[in-house]
């Protein structure tokens, strides 16, 4: 009995009825029982009591005036927060038509006066528990809600970093084909995701890479974490660019990998591009000074080890201030420009180097190349300048000519590379001193 009451004790029962007396029965009755009553002598009242207090289960007598107990009924069935209180009918009225009533206006069941007390306890209690699962269940169905809505907003979160992330990822099977790739695979690789989605990760690698990450993909479990850098990967077009790629083993039943290829040709085209200007006269596109200086010492230590010639010509543009103040700046870019080239495409050797010095000065850099070949050179170089009949009226001769000195290092006749320079210039010096438009070579 004990147990009973602490069972009950936290149980709300309304009791609605016009008649004081039944409300006292029941009252007492129940209260016995451990339950907490509330009371309501018609209609309304009952309505404004269960909305306010929520009882647990609601005893409704049906005969009563003003509003009686089926349309008391439906309106608590009508409303959000009564709606699912369980409602017991306590009538005297027991006809089969008046308990079918009781039920299709939402009555959960249906007890005849007079009544016996187990039976109307029993039915309470049957109704409360029945009560009491289903406030759990929905209870745990909003927690369950609650938790895939959780996830929801998750997945939807990590989506929309992984379609915004600017590097391509891939979500492959042990074989590497491709089940899931973000927008960014399809921008950097240029195929659509219809098509990368029929396709292997290894069909995306350029060799000897996809020799080598195909072993790593057949032997599953090896891996949890790899990471390449610069290694090269081709597009739909077949052209190849570099990146960064990772393959991380995913958490899953079956083997699964996250491929993240971070592309790094701009950081690449970046560097090269700085190098190239470091390198190069940005006018002429010929090296420069900084490039030349560092050929001219390495070819030299190289002349010298292998007992080789090495051969150097200074070339300097003819009265070129006059050019410059007759046709002004502009005009003697554009002359430094086809000069330039003109030279450049007289050396056809690769190993041989074209540079500018800076002003109208250019150099051209033989290795092994002895008096007989540079004196060739030179001169076609020279001839080549001429052809080129570039207008130069302030000149003697009317077009743009080009002066050359020459100097070999040849059986330790050169200290270094200073000594090379110095000889070669003194040599222009006299191709200038006799007539321009020249070569001579220094003795
Ligand atoms: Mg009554």
């Amino acid at each position: 009995m004990t147990e009973l009451l602490t069972d009950n004790q936290d149980t709300k029962i309304l009791i609605v009825d016009d008649t004081p007396a039944n409300i006292s029965l029941l009252t007492e009755m129940l209260q016995l029982k451990g339950y907490q009553i509330l009371a309501a002598n018609d209609g309304q009242r009952g309505i404004k009591i269960a909305t306010h207090l929520l009882p647990d289960l609601i005893l409704l007598d049906i005969m009563m005036p003003d509003m009686n107990g089926y349309e008391t009924c439906q309106i608590l069935k009508s409303q959000e927060q009564t709606r699912n209180i369980p409602v017991v009918f306590i009538s005297a009225k027991s006809e089969i038509e008046d308990v079918l009533m009781g039920f299709s206006v939402g009555g959960a069941d249906y007890i005849n006066k007079p009544f016996h007390e187990e039976e109307v306890y029993a039915r309470i209690k049957s109704l409360i528990s029945v009560q009491q699962l289903n406030k759990q269940l929905s209870h745990s169905e909003t927690e369950l809600k609650t938790v895939l809505q959780k996830y929801q907003q998750q997945a939807d979160r990590l989506e929309k970093i992984v379609s915004h992330i600017d590097n391509a990822i891939l979500e492959v099977d042990a074989q590497g084909n491709i089940e899931f790739v973000n927008p960014a695979v399809s921008q950097l690789f240029d195929y659509n995701i219809t098509e990368l989605e029929g396709m292997n990760l290894l069909q995306l690698l350029a060799e000897p890479f996809a020799g080598e990450y195909k072993q790593c993909l057949l032997e599953p479990g090896r891996i949890e974490e790899k990471q390449f850098s610069s290694i090269l990967v081709k597009r739909k077009d077949g052209c190849e660019f570099p990146v960064d790629f990772s393959l991380i083993t995913l958490p899953a039943d079956e083997p699964r990998y996250l491929a993240i290829f971070h592309d790094i040709s701009i950081h690449k085209n970046r560097e090269e591009k700085l190098k190239d200007l470091s390198y190069h006269d940005s006018l002429t596109k010929l090296s420069n000074r900084r490039r030349f200086d560092e050929f001219f010492h390495k070819e030299w230590r190289r002349s010298l080890r292998n007992r080789k010639p090495l051969a150097f010509i200074m070339i300097d543009i003819d009265n070129f201030k006059l050019f410059n103040d007759t046709y002004g700046h502009k005009q003697g870019d554009d002359c430094l420009v086809t000069i330039a080239s003109t030279i450049r495409n007289t050396i056809k050797r690769p190993g041989d180097m074209v540079a500018r010095l800076g002003g109208e000065e250019f150099v051209v850099l033989l290795p092994d190349t002895d008096r007989e070949g540079v004196m060739q050179i030179a001169e076609q170089i020279r001839k080549a300048v001429e052809k080129q009949e570039i207008p130069h009226y302030s000149s003697a001769r009317g077009i743009v000519t080009i002066s050359l000195g020459i100097a070999i290092s040849m059986d330790n006749n050169c200290d270094s590379t200073e000594q090379l320079y110095k000889n070669a210039d003194q040599a222009l010096y006299q191709s200038k001193k006799t007539g321009k438009n020249r070569y001579t070579v220094f003795e």
